[in-house]
């Protein structure tokens, strides 16, 4: 039961609770408190979710492993690194979420983003559960003779924790197509089994047509959704992005497709400006710059003569639309107050949780169209979904279906914020929207179970 006379009350000690138990996990908290804002006044009147107890079993992980990565470099130096793989939540599928090798990772950003997870699985509509995993190795600067050492050691203790049917991890920051091919294959090899145990393969080895794309496109996919419930269009709009990643160059190329004018990219380093906006010709310099030449993004600068503003984010750049995708807490209550003083209309998330508390307040007080990751960027784990089922079936489907599939999932994301987030006054809070309607699927089958 929660603890309270008022949802006011609830919330603060269900806080408090959560805040004791897991000391000095901020993002996990911030993470929590994001949902359990929505959820706790719309399950106020539910007893039966009440009774169960579920936001706080849904707080809870199932397990978090952590593990000693042990590699050696191409000096013959031994490094060590931390490994973790939290498995949140296999309520309503086989445990599934990406693998991010940053040096900042923690404990705290892998439990948000899992349980991030379990909310966006479910709302793709497809059978699976949340999971998230990394390590603090910073792929950065390392050859690929050492990126695959360290991927062949990870593995080697991640293997016995995963499997088609148990866990299915995927890639997110700093592991992309190489550094799953190289876990893949060793998986592969201690396993001595060809199966879909991973996402984001490679063609010639079960992976899907789309999958690259899907996250950026679906954010896109999304905007465009969103925007049309409120009669407008992506055409001739000004738009900015943050990152230079998988996420960012795939949400770039829908953007321009629909007709939108990007006019930013970053990386880590600082952005790029570029008024005439980024062409797809530009857009294919960006992706060999950052997939093959790995460099920095301030080379687009002097390749095109743009400005390159170094250690500074985009968002003080004028525009109707803006799409975080670099990373967590990259909008600040500051650079929400310029976009919105700037005039943006509309904010979709490419990124896992990249707007602070304060920044989402000052969207939804000022009624921008803000649609939260959980929502904005399903479409990559959608297709990861995708990828699962085609390897079950041992075919591959075309790329017009599985685009086709992607836009629908979209859509019905889409339709299902508004389901759940219709406010009285006509307005939508996709925010409410996508942790009413992720959480309803996820508790339903954990009532069903009873107390495990
Ligand atoms: P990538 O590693 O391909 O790209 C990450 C981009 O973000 C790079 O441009 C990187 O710059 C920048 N970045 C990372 N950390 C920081 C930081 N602390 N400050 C400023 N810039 C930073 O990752 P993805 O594109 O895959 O992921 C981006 C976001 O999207 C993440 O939040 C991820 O969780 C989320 N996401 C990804 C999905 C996917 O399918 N890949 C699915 C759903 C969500 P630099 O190279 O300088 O570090």
């Amino acid at each position: 039961m929660m603890i309270g006379n008022t949802v006011q009350e609830q919330l603060d000690n269900f806080m408090d609770g959560l805040k004791r138990r897991n000391p000095h996990e901020h993002e996990f908290h911030q993470a929590v408190y994001e949902v359990a804002a929505s959820i706790i006044p719309f399950i106020f009147h539910k007893s039966v979710y009440q009774q169960a107890n579920i936001l706080e079993r849904l707080t809870e992980p199932d397990r978090i492993i952590t593990f000693r990565v042990c590699w050696e470099d191409d000096e013959g130096n031994i490094r060590v690194n931390r490994g973790y793989r939290v498995q949140h939540c296999n309520a309503i599928g086989p445990y599934k979420g990406g693998i991010r090798f940053h040096y900042d990772v923690s404990r705290s950003i892998l439990k948000f983003l899992a349980f991030e997870q379990t909310f966006k699985n479910s709302l793709t509509g497809l059978p699976m559960g949340g999971a998230k995993g990394g390590a603090d190795f910073n792929p950065k600067g390392k050859s690929d003779r050492e990126v695959m050492r360290f991927c062949q050691a990870f593995m080697t203790e991640l293997y016995r924790h995963i499997g088609p049917f148990t866990d299915v991890p995927a890639g997110d920051i700093g592991v992309g197509a190489r550094e799953i091919s190289y876990l893949f294959g060793q998986y592969k090899r201690l396993a001595n089994e060809f199966t879909g145990v991973l996402t984001g393969k490679g063609l010639a080895f079960g992976g899907s047509l789309i999958r690259s794309e899907a996250t950026g496109y679906g954010a896109v996919y999304i905007m465009q959704d969103m925007l049309k419930y409120h009669q407008q269009t992506i055409e001739g709009k000004t738009i900015v992005v943050s990152g230079s990643g998988n996420v960012a160059q795939y949400t770039v190329e829908k953007a321009i497709e629909l007709g939108g004018k990007v006019v930013t990219m970053s990386d880590s380093s600082g952005f790029i400006y570029d008024p005439d906006g980024i062409d797809q010709q530009k857009l294919d310099f960006i992706k060999q710059l950052k997939q093959v030449r790995r460099g920095r993004i301030s080379e687009y600068a002097s390749e095109f003569k743009v400005k390159f503003y170094e250690k500074q984010k985009p968002w003080s750049i004028a525009c109707d639309l803006a799409f975080p995708c670099a990373t967590q807490n990259e909008i600040n209550a500051e650079d929400a107050a310029t976009l919105v003083k700037n005039g943006c209309l509309a904010v979709s998330e490419g990124a896992n949780m990249p707007t602070e508390q304060a920044g989402i307040n000052l969207f939804q007080q000022s009624k921008i169209l803000y649609i939260p990751s959980k929502a904005a960027n399903a479409g990559g784990v959608a297709v990861s979904g995708l990828e699962m089922t085609q390897n079950s079936m041992r075919l591959s489907w075309s790329r017009e279906e599985l685009d086709q599939r992607l836009r629908k999932i979209m859509q019905d994301i889409h339709d299902k914020c508004v389901e759940y987030g219709k406010q009285e006054d006509g307005t939508v809070n996709y925010l409410k929207g996508a942790n009413i309607g992720g959480f309803i699927k996820v508790a339903d089958a954990m009532l069903a179970y009873g107390v495990i």
